[in-house]
């Protein structure tokens, strides 16, 4: 035997139960959506190195030690996107679809990160991703967070933690950032040496450490939001008030500064305890200067995105997944061309009843056999065909879920027959 190829580490196929979570997690979060007015995009999953570079900020874990970069043929240098922002915002500048309008859009996807595999921490993982540009007021972010409390309880997740803050404004930053210098370098000795080399370069990124050992020098650290500007004051108090007007309820986090560059004013993460340390299932905020930043012109936006990874491990620890549905009726035919009959029904019956599912035994056995597949694939109904009833142009429906309760039914009658009694 040929020596066998494994996938990549980090890398997982889904199948069986994880997709079952997967395409429900999906397809409430495209509802959930869709009733707040947004509209699918979908994406490039390799951008040129440059953008997120650019984007992300080049003193972060991601751009610093997580991407997955390479040269093409060409010798140009591409990435395999770490997340979905940037070639979001880079969408938006180069189709024009920011010029005059508002735009709230959602994506899905896989995205990539060079990091240590763990349970919630994967190298190929999905987002799904929600961002809108065009609004600068505290009503979206407002509105952004409502609608993902809302995905939790059609998902029926309870006991996430939403945790906000606020980064201030650009020059808020830039004069709390030598406050932050002016401590760390006094608390130097506390420092590890990620944190020591960022102490010049991004000393904000060090509140964000991972590294249990420093928890009491950032703990004890001046707070950003004790030196924001009046109008990022004004516009968390705004959020703030919405959110109380909603009952949402929020805990403030003054140090959540979120792992990328690109984030102002409103910070927000959902946390829950109880997936271990990959506590964040979701986790966005506004960033107002990105647009520019990347070559567009000047336009406020807001976005989050929720690792699908995460959220697909609580939902099955919780047992919300809905069950697989199995067929409604199964198909057992034996006997001389019986299955070339049995086959054109099954179509006519799909055909007149759209949301049926009808399994076809394929491959033949007999009446013992293809009735016991019958049995466990779940199905309500087994529709039996003979060489008998093909010449009585009939078919024998039977349930598998009442004993004897069997019937023989006209071809031209059973697509009716079958409306009935599925309901
Ligand atoms: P973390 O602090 O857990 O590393 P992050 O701040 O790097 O997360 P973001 O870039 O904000 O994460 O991504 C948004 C969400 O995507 C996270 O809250 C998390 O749920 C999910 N996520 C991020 N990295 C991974 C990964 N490697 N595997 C699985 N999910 C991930
Ligand atoms: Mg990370």
């Amino acid at each position: 035997m040929a020596k066998q190829i494994s996938a990549i580490r980090g890398m997982n196929d889904l199948y069986g139960a994880d997709v079952e979570a997967f395409d429900f997690l999906l397809h409430t979060a495209q509802k959930t959506l869709k009733q707040y007015g947004f509209q699918s995009i979908r994406l490039p999953i390799v951008e040129k190195t440059e953008l997120f570079a650019r984007s992300i900020g080049e003193v972060t874990d991601i751009v610093e030690k997580e991407m997955y970069t390479f040269d093409d043929r060409n010798g140009e240098s591409m990435t395999l996107r770490p997340e979905g922002t940037a070639g979001c915002v880079r969408a938006m500048i180069q189709n024009g679809l920011t010029h005059n309008q508002i735009q709230k859009v959602y994506y899905n996807g896989p995205m990539f990160r060079y990091e240590r595999p763990q349970r919630g921490r994967y190298r190929q993982f999905n987002q799904f991703g929600v961002e809108v540009f065009g609004l600068s007021s505290a009503d979206i972010d407002a509105e952004l967070i409502a609608l993902s409390a809302r995905l939790w309880e059609t998902l029926g997740l309870d006991k996430l933690e939403l945790q906000i803050n606020s980064l201030g404004s650009k020059d808020a930053r830039a004069a709390y950032r030598e406050v932050l210098i002016a401590y760390f370098n006094q608390h130097k000795e506390q420092l590890d040496e990620d944190s020591l080399r960022r102490l010049e370069s991004n000393p904000l990124r060090i509140l964000d450490t991972k590294n249990p050992a420093m928890q009491t020098v950032v703990e004890a650290a001046p707070k950003l939001i004790d030196h924001l500007d009046s109008e990022s004051i004004e516009h968390f108090e705004m959020l703030k008030t919405h959110l109380d007007d909603l009952g949402i309820e929020y805990v403030i986090n003054p140090n959540l500064v979120r792992g990328l560059d690109y984030y102002n004013r409103t910070v927000f993460e959902w946390v829950t305890t109880e997936l271990g340390a990959q506590g964040t299932v979701c986790a966005g905020g506004r960033y107002d200067g990105l647009v520019e930043q990347i070559g567009g012109k000047s336009t406020p936006a807001v976005g989050f995105a929720m690792g699908m990874e995460r959220l697909m491990a609580l939902l099955m620890d919780k047992q919300l997944v809905p069950a697989h549905s199995s067929p409604d009726i199964y198909m057992v035919m034996v006997g001389e061309n019986v299955q070339r009959t049995g086959m054109v029904l099954a179509e006519k019956i799909r055909d007149e009843i759209t949301d049926v599912n009808v399994q076809m035994n394929c491959g033949g056995g007999s009446f013992k056999s293809q009735f016991k597949k019958a049995d466990k694939s779940g199905a309500d109904f087994a529709i039996v065909i003979g060489e008998e009833e093909v010449n009585q142009q009939m078919v024998s429906v039977k349930s598998l879920r009442v004993e004897g309760e069997q019937k023989m039914v006209e071809w031209d009658q059973l697509t009716a027959y079958l409306k009935a009694v599925l309901n």
